[in-house]
């Protein structure tokens, strides 16, 4: 509604650092505005106190000029440097001008939170100090007096009390904004550090902390769950025949099909430089190992940017009393003997440790 007020800067957008105080130079703007005006023409029109008007006819021309202005340059250091000072010679004024009687000394403690806020902690601390001294000088000239709380006193209290609620609505918000910016980044550096950069796939660490809580979760031998190790075989002489990009070329694509070919898999990363770690939810051995040959088969019967190449896969299932590190090491010994087996092979890590050919595995399961 207040559209033409309230502009909106591209250099300050909400989650920049000045968002706020933008706003609250606006809201302040806005309230002196309209508390210039009402009294500019009351006392123009009704009290007939021409001398007053004029004054607060200047003090409506600051507040409308400082708008203007702030609007134009965008200057969020000096709007708010305009804002305190009229701001606090506005209080002081009015708790002077009344002798700080009927409460007017409430109208200071909005000093503190106002000047924090738009000039900083040490000019704050200034203001705050002057205002609050001048308070005490006004409380010593009145000591004699009786203080009494009339209807003026409570609508000060009042009224201070709603400007307390609004000026730390401020607080609040900046303070929200900032650590809104703060889990975003913290989201971002979460994903930096458990992801791959290249493949885009888990790195090692998470995956070793994943597999680990999957272990600790007492559901997890409800169902079987298979671990596959699967390394490129001569990968080195791609890089040395393609160059390291074309290798990291080839990493990036076999990452995508694995995300495409593994059906129920719960984690998959790139563990190590050629080598991808997947664990398939329900998945028992022998399935594990029909998926892990016809991966094999189809990398081994297509090219993947144009290159030729084949891979070998150790599998085991997770075990009772398992931890991360045996179940890797069953896994990878059966990397192993796929590898001695001459490579473009799949091998199989059973219960007890044994290591066993995948078509002998299969043959002698199904038989
Ligand atoms: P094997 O069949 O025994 O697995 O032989 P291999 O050549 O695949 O294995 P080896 O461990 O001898 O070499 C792995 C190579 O992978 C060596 C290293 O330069 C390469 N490599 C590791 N990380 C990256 C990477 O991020 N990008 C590229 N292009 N190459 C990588
Ligand atoms: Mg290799
Ligand atoms: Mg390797």
């Amino acid at each position: 509604m207040l559209s033409f007020w309230y502009k909106e800067f591209p250099q300050y957008p909400k989650d920049h650092k000045d968002f706020w105080r933008t706003r609250l130079i606006a809201h302040s703007l806005l309230i002196t505005t309209c508390y210039f005006l009402v009294l500019t023409l009351l006392n123009l029109f009704y009290f007939a106190s021409y001398e007053i008007a004029l004054i607060d006819a200047f003090g409506l021309f600051i507040s409308l000029g400082i708008c203007i202005w702030f609007n134009k340059t965008a200057n969020v250091n000096v709007a708010s440097w305009a804002v305190t000072l009229m701001i606090v010679s506005l209080i002081l004024m009015f708790v002077i001008s009344v002798g700080g009687h009927a409460h007017s000394l409430f109208w200071a403690t909005l000093i503190p939170p106002f000047t924090f806020f738009l000039v900083g902690r040490n000019w704050g601390s200034i203001f705050s100090a002057v205002a609050f001294a001048i308070c005490a000088y006004l409380v010593y000239l009145q000591q004699q007096q009786t203080v009494t709380i009339g209807l003026g006193s409570l609508f000060n209290l009042i009224e201070v009390g709603l400007a307390h609620i609004l000026i730390f609505r401020f607080y609040e918000k900046t303070r929200f904004s900032a650590y809104t910016r703060l889990s975003i980044r913290n989201l971002e550096i979460q994903h930096l550090a458990e992801t791959d950069k290249l493949t885009g796939l888990y790195n090692r660490q998470k995956f070793d902390f994943e597999l680990s809580q999957l272990i600790a979760k007492n559901d997890v031998f409800k169902t079987p769950h298979c671990l596959l190790i699967c390394d490129i075989d001569h990968f080195k002489n791609i890089n040395d025949t393609y160059g390291h990009l074309v290798g990291d070329n080839v990493l990036t694509e076999f990452a995508k099909i694995l995300k495409k070919r593994m059906r129920n898999y719960a984690l998959i990363a790139r563990w190590g430089g050629e080598e991808f770690t997947i664990i398939l939810s329900n998945t028992s051995l022998n399935d594990g190992a029909k998926q892990a040959d016809d991966l094999r088969k189809y990398i081994a019967e297509n090219t993947i940017t144009n290159i030729a190449f084949t891979i070998s896969i150790g599998l085991a299932t997770i075990q009772k009393d398992d931890t991360v590190l045996k179940l890797l090491e069953r896994a990878d010994t059966a990397l192993y003997r796929a590898k001695n087996n001459g490579r473009n092979n799949v091998c199989v890590s059973d219960k007890d440790s044994t290591v066993i050919a995948q078509s002998t595995y299969l043959n002698g399961s199904i038989a």
